[in-house]
């Protein structure tokens, strides 16, 4: 697996490979389980059932990293954020922005498009109880590490949705860019800013998830300073 992931020669090719692994038997288990006994709301739909590739500009200078696909989200609609409150939120909040063509992502075929924007997540695979174990995490960081680096040219700013994101982008420093990750490792709040040099800069931001948009925790207007930022550090317009 590390070895196709390295050899992805463009990102059509990176998601080819990415979404025909077999790496992780729990995952592999679960999405498959979930993708066959559905939810009942969508019993009559056909699911994705396999790893969610990144999504969105091949020219990217903003990156979106996320923690993993929803079992009946991403795993359902085989694109990332797609088809779940999460990306209703997240999609909303690009669209305000203006690196989103259109507020709402439902599926796959929808003619929803980014400008200068790609999301990934640092888990393939849709994980029980999105909780993902460091060991899958560890499994699926070369995917990350090869769609980095195939948009390493563009790539300016990371935004790492919730601490999982942020923990699992450190290791992209050195296998990306081959320098050594800080020491300590800043922490992650919501509104973090960690910059070094020649390296994208790391945003921190609360996940979209339910339990952090319908408590209030994370709020639109809070979302709209993050991406706010993310442009102007960026260089986006
Ligand atoms: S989580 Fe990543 S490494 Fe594991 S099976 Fe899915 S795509 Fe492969």
């Amino acid at each position: 697996m590390v070895d196709r992931a390295a050899r992805a020669t463009d990102l059509a090719d990176l998601d080819a490979a990415v979404s025909d692994c077999f790496a992780c038997s729990r995952l592999v288990d679960w999405r498959e389980e979930v993708a066959r006994t559905r939810r009942a709301a969508f019993r009559d739909q056909r699911y994705w059932g396999r790893p969610v590739p990144g999504f969105g500009a091949s020219d990217a200078r903003i990156a979106i990293l996320g923690l993993a696909p929803a079992a009946h989200g991403g795993n359902r609609t085989g694109r990332i954020f797609t088809g779940d409150r999460s990306g209703d939120v997240l999609f909303a909040a690009l669209h305000r922005a203006g690196l989103a063509n259109q507020a709402t992502s439902v599926a796959i075929d929808d003619g929803l498009t980014l400008r200068d924007t790609r999301i990934f997540s640092a888990v393939r695979c849709a994980p029980p109880d999105n909780k993902p174990t460091p060991q899958e995490r560890d499994n699926c960081a070369p995917w990350l590490h090869r769609e980095v680096t195939l948009i390493r040219p563009t790539l300016r700013v990371v935004v790492a949705l919730g601490a999982f994101a942020w923990a699992a982008w450190w290791p992209t420093l050195r296998q990306v860019y081959g320098l050594r990750p800080p020491s300590p490792r800043p922490a992650f709040t919501h509104g973090a800013h960690w910059s070094g040099t020649a390296v994208p800069d790391l945003l921190g931001c609360y996940h979209v998830s339910q339990q952090n948009t319908f408590t209030g925790r994370l709020t639109p207007g809070m979302l709209d300073d993050v991406f706010a930022r993310a442009k102007q550090l960026a260089g986006v317009d």
